[in-house]
């Protein structure tokens, strides 16, 4: 397949000029699939190719391999300005952040070879490190992955895969010997046509655009130079800079759900005056707005700490605070939305309960809710096990 050249977000650009060119991308191309996407459950892989022709993927990867060579900081505005229309076509590009970097980072030239490929369109990548009995607990990994043939087989049962079934390469988290405990976590790159591979959507509530999948690993063989210099470890340095990303993504979702109940709360009129003339309602949507600026203020704050380049260990106490806070007020903030629609909210006429659905993955997913309290208690100097 042959990418067309397009004018790509030049190096260096100000933080105001990239957030607009992010806004019309994601006018131009999130608002036009997203329902569709969302109805189906089934993942516009066409949108992937137009981030990728507007060089939208690969936002922080090194020239050398073809990225823009920009922050962490530009990934959170690409996050907040496209899930300002929709959070799920936006956590795809959340994941090929994740799972491209850490191509990049503890690769080989193979490796960065695909990490390439995944910024041109060529590749969508998935990251498979769940199981059913390892959630957030991800040292509990059965996966195995053993020598054979100059290379290594790989069985197992992964859950909750984003995009699993339709990714072309698949990071796969697996042990390589139990008696090494997390030590011998290791990443594969699999291509998603290796004999062996099995798919299952699986059929959540959230997340439809980018739907996930189980994905069945019965003896799939991958050659040795497909074993990634990356385990438990770098996971969890590309854990803390998801959880930025993610708190990103729930920040554009929460001023979308605030903008559209402000407007609803503006028009809506019950005993002869608008419903955000009584206290009661327009209390409740300042705070929404105290929600969202707080959420701001943090996401930013961890994402220009992390540019910053201090050690991953020295940021965990802002990646973890901005993480948590973000994942509770997005559930408030589209609570209050909710609300403010009243009955007309509950039906599909107005688009309140699909934005709280939504949310309800927040405090879930890459370290939940407790995870995070833990992390902070931990950073506090508290001995929290
Ligand atoms: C929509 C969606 C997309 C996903 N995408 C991906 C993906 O692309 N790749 C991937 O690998 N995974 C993915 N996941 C998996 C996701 O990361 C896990 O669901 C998450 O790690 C939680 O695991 P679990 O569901 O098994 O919950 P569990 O770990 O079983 O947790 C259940 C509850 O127990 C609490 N708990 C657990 N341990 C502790 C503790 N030590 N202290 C206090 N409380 C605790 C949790 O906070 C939670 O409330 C996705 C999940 C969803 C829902």
């Amino acid at each position: 397949m042959s990418i067309p050249t397009v004018a790509r977000p030049p190096a260096h650009i100000e933080e105001h000029e990239y957030r607009l060119l992010c806004r019309s991308f994601a006018a131009r191309e999130v608002a036009p699939r997203w329902e569709t996407a969302d109805r189906l459950a089934e993942f516009p892989r066409d949108f992937y190719r137009a981030a990728a022709e507007a060089g939208f993927v690969g936002i922080t990867t090194p020239a050398s391999i073809g990225g823009a060579d920009l922050g962490c900081v530009e990934e959170v505005i690409f996050l907040e300005e496209t899930s300002r229309v929709n959070p799920n076509l936006a956590v795809a590009m959340l994941v090929q952040f994740v799972a491209g970097s850490v191509l990049w980072r503890f690769g080989s030239e193979e490796h960065r070879a695909i990490a390439r490929r995944n910024i041109t369109g060529e590749c969508l990548l998935a990251l498979a490190v769940t199981e059913a009995g390892a959630g957030n607990d991800i040292q509990a990994v059965k996966t195995t992955a053993k020598r054979k043939g100059g290379g290594w087989v790989l069985d197992g049962l992964k859950a909750f895969i984003t995009l699993g079934g339709v990714a072309d390469v698949l990071l796969v988290l697996a042990q390589t010997d139990a008696a090494e405990g997390r030590r011998g976590l290791c990443f594969f790159a699999v291509d998603g046509t290796t004999p062996g591979l099995g798919f299952t959507k699986m059929g959540t509530y959230v997340n439809r655009p980018a739907p996930t999948y189980k994905v069945a690993l019965d003896d799939v063989w991958v050659p040795e130079s497909r074993k990634l210099d990356a385990g438990f470890r770098e996971l969890m340095a590309a854990f803390n800079r998801e959880r930025i990303l993610v708190a990103a993504r729930w920040l554009g979702h929460m001023q979308h759900a605030l903008d559209w109940a402000i407007e609803y709360a503006r028009v809506r009129e019950q005993f002869g005056k608008p419903i955000g003339s009584y206290q009661a309602i327009a209390f409740q949507l300042a705070q929404g707005h105290a929600d969202v600026e707080a959420t701001r203020q943090l996401t930013y704050h961890a994402a220009r700490r992390w540019d910053s380049g201090v050690p991953v260990g020295e940021i965990v106490l802002d990646v973890s605070t901005a993480k948590l806070f973000a994942t509770q007020a997005v559930v408030r903030v589209t609570q209050t939305a909710l609300h403010v629609g009243g009955g007309w909210g509950l039906t599909d006429e107005l688009p309140a309960m699909r934005m709280a659905l939504d949310a309800l993955v927040a405090p879930v997913t890459v370290g939940s809710y407790e995870i995070q309290l833990r992390a902070i208690a931990r950073q506090l100097g508290l001995p929290c096990e």
